[in-house]
């Protein structure tokens, strides 16, 4: 990955045909309106940069809150900054291409079933008619999608700057030195944040759980766990993870209803918040508890305020981490918010993401 082609490599992009892997993922309320945009700006640098170039712009990208982008373009046109014209089919880019009126986006990719299948016949159709393909959606990047891995291998493939942007900071957070280095992982779907805390303990200070992560581990090591929400497989997840490593911090006090705990007690948080204090880098993902409820948001908000305090350099990532983050305005108080939730812990637990590979 440190070999992936960079945009500015192309040096005449000028009427240039370029098919961009955008990630307008985002979360749509019940009356259509997009709820964070957080991932639609973060297109903009790279989009501008390819108009500017004078090159002719056909993004594809995906959405899983709504079937189709079609109600979403207005507000696309909004964040973006650009009139971005709307092809409903895979079979218009062609006729599109040849009487081109400015940066345009396919309908849903997801719609075709060739995407998640990278099916190479679908892969080489998208290819068509195109020059260069950008990569701008590190969010999917974890994926051998159509549109990630599988046109790379037709077109010339280039990084887009969001992607760049991302290996950089996150590569920095593996390679940083472990004095100072705080890792803190809570949330659910611990079968994705074990292997980071796997590949990164060796090289950190210091690894404080909370959440269903936590209460994993915390089950593992014997303790009743009540009705509270904890992993099938947690003996299989955690295999090869020394829990007696002193470098990883459990919870030791909770707060508790209904027999279940739901986030993190006083004590553990004041421990927390010390160890957080003293930081030199700190990545977050995962909630501590079940923010959503505003009784059991004082674990995360507190850890959130006490990381803002710290002079750390401050990573996160995560689609509950960055809406919890929003929701008390303390999103943009971060060095560094990864647009990827799996696509950033699959690279920092070290794996090879599909997408990257192809643009070496
Ligand atoms: P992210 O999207 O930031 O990666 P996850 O999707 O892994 O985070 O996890 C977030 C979810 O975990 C939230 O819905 C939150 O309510 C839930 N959660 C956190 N702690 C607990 C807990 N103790 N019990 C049940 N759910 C929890
Ligand atoms: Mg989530």
């Amino acid at each position: 990955m440190d070999t992936m082609r960079n945009l500015r490599e192309i040096t005449d992009l000028k009427d240039k045909k370029v098919l961009m892997r955008a990630d307008f993922d985002v979360p749509v309320s019940e009356k259509g309106e997009i709820e964070e945009s957080f991932r639609i700006k973060k297109q903009k640098e790279t989009l501008d940069y390819l108009i500017d170039k004078g090159a002719k712009v056909v993004m594809v990208a995906h959405i899983s809150a709504v079937p189709s982008f079609a109600e979403l373009m207005p507000q696309l046109h909004m964040l973006l900054g650009h009139e971005v014209n709307f092809i409903k089919s895979l079979s218009d880019i062609q006729t599109y291409l040849s009487a081109y009126a400015g940066p345009a986006l396919v309908d849903n990719i997801r719609q075709n079933e060739g995407e998640e299948k990278n099916d190479p016949e679908f892969a080489l159709s998208l290819s068509k008619g195109f020059d260069y393909y950008v990569n701008n959606a590190f969010a999917v990047s974890h994926r051998d999608h159509a549109s990630i891995s599988g046109v790379p291998k037709i077109l010339f493939g280039y990084a887009g700057f969001l992607v760049e942007e991302e290996v950089a900071q996150l590569g920095k957070v593996i390679s940083a030195p472990a004095e100072g280095k705080v890792i803190i992982m809570g949330g659910a779907k611990a079968s994705t944040k074990v292997p980071v805390i796997k590949h990164l303990i060796s090289e950190a200070e210091a690894v404080l759980l909370g959440g269903v992560v936590a209460n994993d581990v915390l089950k593992e090591k014997g303790q009743d766990m009540g009705s509270s929400v904890v992993d099938e497989d947690v003996h299989l997840l955690l295999m090869n993870l020394d829990l007696n490593n002193s470098k990883l911090h459990i919870p030791e006090d909770f707060i508790v209803y209904d027999n279940k705990i739901l986030d993190i007690g006083d004590h553990t948080m004041k421990k927390y918040i010390d160890i957080i204090a003293s930081a030199k880098l700190i990545v977050w993902n995962g909630p501590m508890g079940l923010f959503e409820n505003p009784a059991f948001a004082k674990g995360t908000n507190e850890i959130a305020q006490a990381i803002i305090a710290s002079s750390a350099f401050k990573v996160a990532g995560g689609g509950d981490t960055i809406s919890a983050l929003d929701k008390i305005g303390l999103l943009e108080k971060f060095n560094f918010v990864s647009t990827g939730g799996g696509a950033m812990l699959a690279f920092l637990a070290g794996d090879t993401l599909p997408g990257l590979a192809a643009l070496d």
